[in-house]
């Protein structure tokens, strides 16, 4: 998701009747083992890397105290059609689109039975259309006929749905259900390398190591404000690190070890040495 600001957002937890809606009965919300299945074995983290994480996650949390979805969406299929139409998009592009959608297609059923041709119209200026207006239709129909017509929970039955990955299942149980959902998009994976909270490259990888680092309330939260880090601050290419207040806890930062001591001071833990890593 993008990080630009909507006008209309939701917090975490204010949605929690849609959760109870649900007919899915298995709660996931308190796992977080060493092992699973799809992302494989997960070592357990060293003291030096845990205390790096939970200073990251502090520091997080006070330069971005808002870590909100921006995403405009009143409820949950609203997020659900939202995410759908912000993969290679701006949730600012997004957000211009969805009223007219919505208005149009205000429920599944609504959505289920649209023409593709003029779901494919409305979402037109948000890319890859074609495809996108198919998996509209297509999960309005799913959440229909598998699910009676309430956006489900769990994270294995939301990745049934045409057009939802592992990343917005997440965004789903983190942002509309208040349940642990740790997304990771492009910026969450590198951030959490050159962090080093991870060696990890692949996404659901990286996912399960940051479980075995944070709580399962701070997960949703967490990924919000590494991907704003990641725009404002931590660019792919040109990461600010001379003006980046992790960078004295950040391995891969470029500030000379001196530097980073003199601003600093006093609080910098040892966390080896400075380098950069993409
Ligand atoms: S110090 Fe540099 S590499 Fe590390 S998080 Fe900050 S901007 Fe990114």
């Amino acid at each position: 998701m993008a990080a630009r600001r909507a006008t209309k957002t939701t917090k975490k937890r204010t949605s929690k009747s849609s959760a109870k809606k649900s007919p899915a009965k298995k709660s996931t919300a308190q796992k977080t083992p060493a092992k699973k299945s799809s992302g494989g074995s997960v070592a357990k983290p060293s003291k030096k890397v845990q205390d790096r994480a939970t200073e990251v996650l502090r520091r997080l949390k006070s330069i971005y105290p808002e870590a909100v979805c921006e995403l405009t969406h009143a409820d949950a299929f609203q997020l659900l059609s939202a995410t759908i139409l912000s993969a290679q998009c701006t949730d600012a592009r997004v957000n211009m689109v969805t009223p007219e959608l919505f208005r149009h297609y205000p429920t599944p059923q609504a959505l289920s039975v649209a023409n593709v041709g003029h779901v494919e119209e409305l979402v037109r200026s948000t890319g890859f259309y074609q495809t996108k207006a198919k998996n509209l239709i297509g999960m309005a129909h799913a959440v229909m006929t598998r699910f009676g017509g309430v956006v489900p929970h769990e994270i294995d039955d939301l990745v049934t749905l045409p057009g939802v990955g592992r990343k917005t299942a997440n965004v789903l149980r983190s942002v509309v259900f208040g349940l642990p959902g740790l997304p990771v998009d492009t910026h969450v994976g590198r951030l959490s390398r050159r962090l080093e909270l991870t060696k990890e490259e692949d996404p659901v990888k990286v996912e399960y190591a940051l479980h075995a680092l944070l709580p399962p309330q701070e997960w949703g939260e967490f990924s919000l404000r590494l991907i704003l880090h990641g725009r404002r601050v931590c660019d792919a290419k040109k990461p600010l690190c001379v003006t980046c207040e992790l960078a004295d806890v950040c391995p891969s930062s470029e500030l000379p070890r001196a530097s980073m001591a003199r601003s600093a001071g006093s609080r910098r833990p040892a966390v080896g040495t400075a380098r950069r890593r993409h």
